[in-house]
């Protein structure tokens, strides 16, 4: 892309494109599993070469300010394949202790039948770090802001204790979008993103992608042609096409979730507000150094416990479901739908209660999805 052009939002649009193909000003998809072999290189579907994956990688690569970038079947796919790269039998991790509930399984589950170890922290507080240290830890995990409750970790002190440490830094900063953070700036080795959610947008396909050091991004594609989890040329399009909307629907979401925060924490039937741009929340003045935008996932409690399921059940325009990030606004339960897998105290500590309710605003009408919470926190 042309260096004069360094605004995100033309990066979102233009980046990645090297020659247009009979002058389409939109990509084809290269929907081709195989390619004529011309200089050296095999180009082959699952390898994520086709001129398609290399476009969109470009981009990504681009708009996160990394040095590469490679897609994945999913965001799983993109945590799993990174993880399963970077660490071997014996090794541990560091992993902010509410991460997604994906991630924190594969880590608490999967990852010890394989010999790899995981030490749990307090991201938000860097005085218990050391102790949590061992001479085979690798790598360190978090989140840009944890999922349902929207803490903010101390970030800057994460990569500055990898540093010091010799660990890998990765962070999932799906929540956030390079709208709103760029992680590698701040120093992460790599940033991860479920682009199914707000890259995407469009509530319509699965993708993941990793981003930063170009030599770290080759082994786990490497690693990632072998697993075998790779997006689909088809998605791909649909993800590149999405991302050229980001920045404006990014920037609505931020204003709508600011909005909405401070109507619900007006609102007498809500007892607690969760979301980082209101002055309540325990790392606002964190955030707001951090961040250009606090998205539009906003989590609240109801101060009726047994009020929650007839709420939800009252909504008209928003949709129960889970998922965050896309166009359409939904809402979800976490007891509801985390809570049966979850034992008691694991609940308590990941701070799910049974009036907690988690709402992703999509871009309808700002006054409509207003106009909806009010009729069911009526009802
Ligand atoms: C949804 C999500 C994931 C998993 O992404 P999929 O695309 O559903 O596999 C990982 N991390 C975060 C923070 C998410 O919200």
């Amino acid at each position: 892309m042309d260096r004069r052009f360094r605004g995100l939002d033309s990066r979102l649009i233009h980046a990645g494109i090297e020659t247009r193909l009979l002058g389409a000003v939109t990509p084809p998809i290269f929907q081709s599993v195989t390619f004529e072999r011309s200089d050296e290189t095999t180009r082959y579907i699952r390898l994520s070469n086709t001129p398609t994956h290399v476009a969109l990688h470009r981009k990504l690569a681009e708009i996160e300010g990394g040095e590469a970038a490679l897609t994945t079947a999913s965001g799983m796919a993109a945590i799993t394949s990174t993880l399963l790269t970077l660490l071997t039998a014996g090794d541990r991790v560091l992993a902010q202790r509410r991460l997604y509930g994906g991630t924190r399984e594969f880590l608490a589950e999967d990852c010890p039948t394989w010999g790899i170890g995981c030490d749990w922290i307090d991201a938000t507080d860097a005085s218990a770090w050391s102790a949590a240290l061992r001479p085979t830890t690798r790598l360190v995990y978090v989140e840009a802001m944890t999922n349902p409750l929207l803490e903010v970790a101390d970030l800057r002190s994460i990569v500055a204790f990898a540093r010091d440490n010799g660990l890998v830094s990765v962070i999932d900063s799906t929540f956030a979008t390079p709208v709103n953070l760029r992680p590698l700036e701040l120093g992460f080795d790599l940033a991860i993103h479920s682009c199914t959610k707000y890259l995407n947008g469009h509530d319509d396909i699965a993708a993941g992608a990793v981003i930063g050091r170009a030599a770290l991004i080759e082994r786990i594609a490497a690693r990632l042609a072998r697993l075998g989890g790779i997006l689909d040329p088809h998605a791909a399009f649909l993800l590149d096409r999405g991302l050229a909307t980001l920045g404006v629907r990014v920037r609505h979401q931020n204003a709508s979730g600011l909005e909405i925060a401070r109507f619900l924490a007006d609102h007498p039937t809500i007892s607690h507000v969760s979301y980082p741009g209101l002055e309540s929340h325990p790392h606002h003045a964190r955030a707001r150094e951090l961040f250009d935008g606090f998205g539009g996932v906003v989590s609240f409690e109801l101060a009726d416990d047994r009020s929650a399921e007839r709420f939800m059940a009252a909504l008209a325009l928003l949709t129960a479901a889970p998922s965050l990030g896309g166009v359409h606004s939904l809402v979800m339960r976490p007891a509801a739908v985390w809570g049966t897998r979850l034992s008691p105290e694991e609940r308590a500590r990941l701070g799910i209660t049974d009036g907690l309710v988690r709402l992703s605003i999509g871009l309808e009408t700002r006054s409509d999805i207003v106009a909806d919470l009010t009729q069911a926190l009526g009802a």
